[in-house]
């Protein structure tokens, strides 16, 4: 019996052969023998992506390149320390890999060093917290005892050091202003390890309020301010950020893994431009970056030391195959098409705002300066941010709900949905598609109303859909998606003949 590969081959003419095709057959291939299961949901996750119109502001779709730097034998060394201080033999590969993603990081970004092994987001907040911590308490604490080597402390000594480690304060933006949960989020544990405080947006405008922080940062002197957001809508003035910690005395983190990918591609330069001015940075590399899952640590001399030790501190061994596939984004994102890319993203995201505002819905703020953009759907549809994503994924598109500042829905239903443009701008939209997508959601939300709940009043989580305002939806959204296909190369029909 002919192989899927073989099948391809066989029934393509040479000139027609995509090579992209090829190996995404051939890897599938190599997959069902041991669990066809998993090859055959490879391909319905890709069916699932093609047949909604990805709006989830924190997602994207990476090259064949960056999947293939993924996919191979990289994942089987361990390379535990840093290039050239491996605990592990038989590293050269790995630092070289490590030191290429490193280089290309430090010229994408103009930053003084680099570390790129974080697995996550949440991994590399995590070493930044530490190696801040590590310079800036353990390493003064250690100068004073005369020591270098926490293994001689006395028990005694090693409390004290351990109590002050756990006694320093966090500043950054409160979750319903659009913070990550690793800012000082309770659930979090950002949260136990620090006296966490949180700075929010102005109640009114919703914007930040750089002299209300300033004023709530001389207060509290933290250790460490902490800028950067998960769901913020607007510019962010990161030299007045380092002001304001100057002045407070603290160290300056942003965490930028939602827009770096604007910073990579110079969309965000001067003050906007979070590398020039603080003193550790962090970043995903899967959302507006474009790369593999996963995280870098841009900081200033002075950190990288501390930066290095991510292993053993808080991280496993690196991986590998992730390393280089970062590597990989990273070089694409000092492109002149990455560039136009990121310019692309804020123009998108602009034009769906103005066109949302148009057609009556609430945009917090009036608008975008980034890569995304909030609805107020409470107050527009009396609609949950959670009954909006059930309407809008039932409608065929994905996005997700959010908390709004102040949010009186709380964290679980929330008043609000969030919609980015990082995806569909890298599929090929511009402002036509803009238009139509702000239309869609329009119509859909005008569609939904809360269902009656179970328990009597009315429910937060389900919803009734307007059969007809359903199927309309779904027909402009295939439409949307057919001309601007996800990955192209690969025939999905033939995908399934083969695997599923
Ligand atoms: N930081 C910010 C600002 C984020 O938005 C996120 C994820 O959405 C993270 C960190 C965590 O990233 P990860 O999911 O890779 O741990």
């Amino acid at each position: 019996m002919l192989t899927p590969l073989q099948r391809y081959l066989e029934k393509t003419p040479p000139h027609r052969v995509e090579p992209s095709f090829v190996s995404y057959i051939a890897n599938l291939q190599q997959i069902a023998v041991t669990m066809p299961h998993i090859a055959a949901l490879i391909v319905k996750e890709l069916e699932s992506q093609r047949s909604h119109l990805k709006l989830i502001a924190s997602e994207n779709y990476c090259s064949y390149a960056v999947q293939a730097a993924m996919g191979n034998l990289l994942t089987d060394k361990y390379a535990e320390g840093h290039p050239q201080y491996r605990y592990y033999g038989g590293c050269e590969n790995i630092d070289a890999i490590e030191n290429a993603g490193v280089e290309e990081a430090k010229a994408l970004f103009g930053a003084e060093h680099a570390y790129i092994q974080p697995h996550s987001g949440a991994d590399a907040n995590l070493v930044a917290y530490w190696s801040i911590l590590a310079a800036k308490v353990e390493s003064p604490a250690l100068a004073e005892l005369g020591e270098t080597n926490l293994s001689n402390l006395t028990e005694t000594q090693w409390e004290e050091l351990r109590h002050k480690l756990g006694n320093q304060k966090l500043l950054g933006l409160d979750y319903y202003s659009g913070g990550h949960l690793t800012h000082g989020y309770r659930q979090n544990v950002s949260a136990r390890m620090f006296r966490s405080y949180s700075y929010a947006v102005d109640r009114t405008t919703g914007l930040l309020d750089y002299d209300a922080i300033e004023k709530q940062a001389m207060e509290i002197k933290p250790l460490i301010l902490l800028a950067g957001y998960s769901a913020y809508p607007r510019s962010v003035n990161f030299r007045r950020f380092r002001e304001i910690a100057d002045k407070c005395g603290a160290v300056l983190m942003v965490d930028m893994a939602h827009f770096a990918g604007l910073v990579a591609g110079k969309a965000f330069t001067g003050d906007e431009d979070p590398v020039q001015w603080g003193d550790v940075v962090t970043t995903t590399t899967h959302k507006t970056l474009r790369g593999p899952r996963g995280a870098i640590i841009l900081c200033k001399k002075a950190f990288a030391e501390f930066v290095n030790k991510g292993c053993p501190l808080v991280l496993g061994g690196p991986l590998a195959h992730v390393m280089a596939a970062k590597a990989v984004a990273l070089r694409e994102a000092r492109s002149d098409q990455y560039r136009q890319y990121a310019l692309k993203i804020r123009e998108n995201a602009r034009t769906l705002a103005a066109e949302c505002v148009r057609l009556g819905l609430h945009v917090q703020t009036g608008g975008t300066d980034n890569h995304l953009l909030l609805l107020n759907i409470a107050e527009t549809h009396g609609l949950t941010g959670r009954q909006g994503e059930t309407a809008m994924f039932d409608c065929g598109i994905t996005l997700n709900r959010n908390s709004l500042p102040f949010d009186r829905n709380g964290p679980w239903w929330t008043s609000g949905l969030r919609i980015g443009v990082p995806g569909v701008t890298t599929l090929g939209m511009g402002e036509p598609e803009m238009k139509e997508i702000a239309s869609v959601v329009k119509l859909v939300l005008d569609g939904t109303k809360p269902a009656d709940s179970e328990k009597g009043g009315i429910s937060k989580g389900r919803i009734t859909l307007d059969e007809k305002i359903r199927s309309q939806a779904r027909s402009q959204v295939q439409t949307l998606l057919e001309a601007f296909p996800l990955y192209p190369e690969l025939d999905l029909p033939s995908l399934k003949t083969y695997f599923l």
